[in-house]
């Protein structure tokens, strides 16, 4: 299933269910479903989120800036005598890391990333969110795809982050954020290749319907996006509908009344 479907349909049903509940939808929510629907495939190469957050180009940009970063340092260790050999390897292992390829790199900058952030949010203190996006993304570049991420544990892991969260911050997400990523899930159950949902048992739940790029995929996707709407019109559309009815209604008995 293609991220864009899974961002539709997840977050789509989510929100209908929280309204047709009668919970509340507050953007906070709607974000965490955002992020939810998405999450699972962070641990692949060419997941929505990832494109987003970290484009090719900015990867080539960083790359760039790294390599002559390094160069820099041995220049710098050369004429002042800068901590060598150790500036020198530094220096070195700095332009190596440019040379391996986009994925590893990418792999690398995550776990750099996650790594700084991490280290900010103990040393300044910065809250739970600075911690929980630090750890997420180091343990997201080091998963194979389909791994952790796609498991039940994945989901309790992003649903007790998210109800600490909601406690901390005192806004409701882990409902909307917990459910988004079920359904993501679940959508990706109705592929070929299944989830393992609960490793290292290797029982696996696969209603086998469709494959990505296929045609199957094309038509269970465009099933899944219609019930989407069906459900959504239900929540959202219906009600204003019923909400402008009754007003009507109420300014022609207060006409009738006059
Ligand atoms: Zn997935």
């Amino acid at each position: 299933m293609t991220g864009r479907t899974h961002l539709i349909v997840s977050t789509g049903i989510t929100l209908s269910v929280l309204s047709l509940w009668g919970q509340p939808v507050t953007l906070p929510a709607a974000a965490a479903a955002v992020i939810g629907s998405l999450l699972p495939d962070i641990d692949e190469p060419n997941s929505l989120l990832l494109q987003k957050t970290l484009p090719k180009k900015l990867i080539h940009i960083v790359k760039i800036l790294l390599a002559l970063l390094g160069l820099g340092l041995i220049v710098y260790a050369r004429l002042t005598a800068f901590y060598p050999p150790y500036s020198y390897m530094a220096g070195g292992l700095m332009i190596a890391a440019c040379l391996v390829n986009h994925r590893l790199f990418r792999q690398l900058l995550m776990i750099l990333l996650g790594g700084v952030l991490l280290y900010a949010a103990v040393t300044f203190e910065a809250g739970p969110w600075w911690a929980t996006i630090g750890a997420l993304l180091m343990v997201c570049a080091v998963l194979p795809h389909r791994g952790l991420t796609h498991t039940i544990y994945g989901a309790a892991i992003w649903g007790g982050l998210l109800y600490f969260a909601s406690l901390m911050l005192s806004v409701p997400l882990w409902l909307a954020g917990g459910l988004s990523y079920t359904l993501h899930l679940l959508c990706d159950v109705l592929t070929k290749q299944g989830i393992q949902p609960f490793p290292p048992f290797s029982w696996k739940w696969k209603i086998p319907l469709m494959s990505t790029g296929k045609f199957s995929g094309f038509l269970v996707e465009s099933i899944c996006i219609t019930i989407t709407f069906v459900l959504m019109w239900n929540a959202f559309v219906k009600p204003m509908g019923v909400s402008a009815f009754v007003i009507l209604q109420q300014l022609k008995d207060r006409m009738t009344g006059m």
